[in-house]
């Protein structure tokens, strides 16, 4: 499995309309800090899933070189993670989606112009996605009730996408997310508490927890310090980062992109 990080911003996105913090100016010179909206691909050499619908996703379908997303997922209702869904509105028939109740209810009444085929997920039930075993795990993103992560299974390798979440994950969860290879974590500021966002510090502690391999921290905001300083003290991603899972660590994909192209 090949994951590509499309989107590593908060829902601001980065450079943030009108601030000329450092992080906005690097962003504006088109440094690492320029994030887009929280999405995240996974390529397998069965088809591609989409985790999230970022408002950004046109831009972020073209750069990624995605002629056809074969299914979406969504973590939870809020417009920084399904906004783009229209996007997809005459370029692709009729999308396969997936999400739980409260997402189907938002996006269908939201987005009734849009043929879609939804399938309901619900909590801890696994489904099966181009030879991807998929997991909705419950986690904390008040005042949404049923913000969910993803646990990924491909052959032995676990990836474990928190989604937008508090440190204050439920056990049940915990255990399902438990031994990852990679982790890839909501952080939205180094330090400052959030009561519905971890923080860098909850994300490494998380990560510590679980017992993951690696981490990445994304849905990052601009205040961090510009990400070539920020990286030498926090793991985070960037937009366009791939990962190929067997190896668990970043490398230059691109013969691997062809071959899934
Ligand atoms: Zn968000
Ligand atoms: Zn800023
Ligand atoms: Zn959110």
């Amino acid at each position: 499995m090949l994951v590509e990080m499309l989107g590593t911003g908060d829902a601001a996105g980065c450079p943030k309309i009108g601030c000329g913090c450092a992080a906005c100016r690097d962003a504006l010179r088109g440094g690492r800090s320029r994030r887009a909206r929280f999405s995240v691909l996974l390529r397998t050499g069965e088809g591609v899933v989409l985790i999230d619908t970022s408002p950004d996703l046109r831009e972020q379908l073209l750069r990624a070189r995605i002629p056809k997303v074969g299914a979406v997922l969504w973590t939870h209702a809020h417009y920084d993670h399904y906004g783009g869904l229209p996007e997809l509105f005459r370029v692709q028939r009729r999308v396969r989606c997936y999400g739980t109740r409260e997402m189907r209810d938002l996006v269908e009444s939201t987005f009734s112009f849009m043929p879609l085929r939804f399938t309901t997920l619900e909590p801890f039930e696994e489904i099966e996605l181009f030879g991807l075993r998929i997991t909705p795990v419950p986690v904390h993103h008040p005042p949404l009730r049923e913000p969910c992560g993803f646990v990924v299974i491909e052959n032995d390798q676990k990836l474990v996408i928190t989604g937008d979440t508090s440190i204050h994950i439920p056990q049940e969860s915990l255990e399902l997310m438990a031994e990852p290879k990679l982790l890839i974590a909501d952080a939205i500021h180094p330090t400052l508490n959030f009561h519905k966002h971890m923080n860098a510090t909850e994300a490494l502690e998380l990560a510590g927890m679980l017992g993951a391999e690696r981490v990445l921290l994304t849905h990052l905001s601009h205040l961090y310090p510009p990400h070539e300083h920020a990286i030498k003290r926090y793991p985070l991603a960037h937009d366009g980062m791939c990962v190929a899972l067997e190896a668990t660590r970043e490398e230059s994909v691109q013969s691997q992109l062809d071959s899934y192209s």
